[in-house]
């Protein structure tokens, strides 16, 4: 079994793939929480590791006509958000190469050093 070779990225209130833990972005990147994807609430990133990307998409969404890959885990391939690759409204193209998660997708947890799983807030 071949082993996945995973990217860390470093600061604090990670956000992490909810099925397997593994990091994808962090706080620091966050650009906006005013989104929504397939199950509700969704987060756009500047930048976002750890991920797979589907074959590009033309879709419609209420912001206009976007072309979009789907991104999922790269650990455990489970389905996180999509990417925008291309917007054909002026004043979408903000989005272009920026990562969308879905909040009910991730897990967003305080540091990097441990992650017993438990939340205490
Ligand atoms: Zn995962």
């Amino acid at each position: 079994m071949g082993r996945i070779f995973l990217d860390h990225i470093g600061g604090t209130r990670l956000f992490s793939c909810a099925t397997c833990d593994t990091i994808l972005t962090n706080r620091s990147e966050l650009i906006s929480t005013r989104f929504t994807g397939a199950t509700g609430r969704a987060f756009l990133f500047n930048k976002v590791v750890n991920l797979n990307y589907s074959e590009v998409q033309d879709r419609v969404m209420l912001t206009g006509r976007h072309m979009v890959r789907d991104v999922s885990c790269k650990n455990c391939d489970a389905k996180l958000g999509w990417i925008y690759e291309f917007a054909t409204e002026e004043n979408q193209r903000y989005k272009e190469g920026r990562v969308i998660l879905e909040r009910a997708l991730v897990t967003e947890s305080d540091g990097m050093e441990e992650h017993m799983g438990e939340e205490n807030k």
